[in-house]
């Protein structure tokens, strides 16, 4: 085999192992922290039932999250948005229960089921509250508040 070769397949065979990686992340999910059932990816949910979590953040966030940060509980109807701190602490912090300000991105502990936090740097207040609109579960600010950049390169260091 000449070097060429040698290359070509090498890279197409990190490509098929990360594929492969991709989905079984995919697979196992993230469980959700408030009734263990595995979370559903967003893209994975039916069109009427993704209108219903958009609104949400149209209507009382006026923004648009980041799809691939939405981890959606069917069973008991919570989102855990791109935020939250699931996407990037799932792995280390399952049910640390770590959030981001969606004001000034300080980090807030404490976001458990049934808790109102209060972010220790502007004191923005969230609690876990059922949107009337979709009928799911957001862990909410006030309305009306101006949403921050979302914190991707917090997310990486989530600890
Ligand atoms: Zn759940
Ligand atoms: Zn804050």
């Amino acid at each position: 085999m000449d070097i060429l070769t040698n290359i070509l397949f090498g890279a197409v065979g990190l490509i098929a192992f990360g594929l492969v990686l991709r989905r079984f992340v995919e697979w196992i999910g993230a469980p959700c922290q408030f009734c263990g059932s595995k979370t559903n990816r967003f893209r994975r949910l039916d069109s009427a039932t993704q209108a219903n979590i958009l609104d949400y953040f149209v209507q009382h966030e006026r923004r648009e999250p980041d799809r691939s940060g939405l981890f959606i509980c069917l069973n008991c109807r919570t989102v855990h948005d791109d935020f939250s701190g699931e996407k990037g602490s799932w792995d280390v912090d399952t049910f640390g229960c770590v959030t981001f300000c969606k004001v000034c991105l300080a980090r807030i502990r404490g976001c458990e089921p049934e808790r109102e936090v209060e972010c220790p740097q502007c004191e923005t207040k969230y609690s876990w509250t059922i949107h009337d609109g979709s009928g799911f579960r957001f862990l909410m600010p006030p309305r009306g508040i101006t949403i921050g950049k979302r914190p991707t390169s917090f997310m990486m260091d989530s600890r």
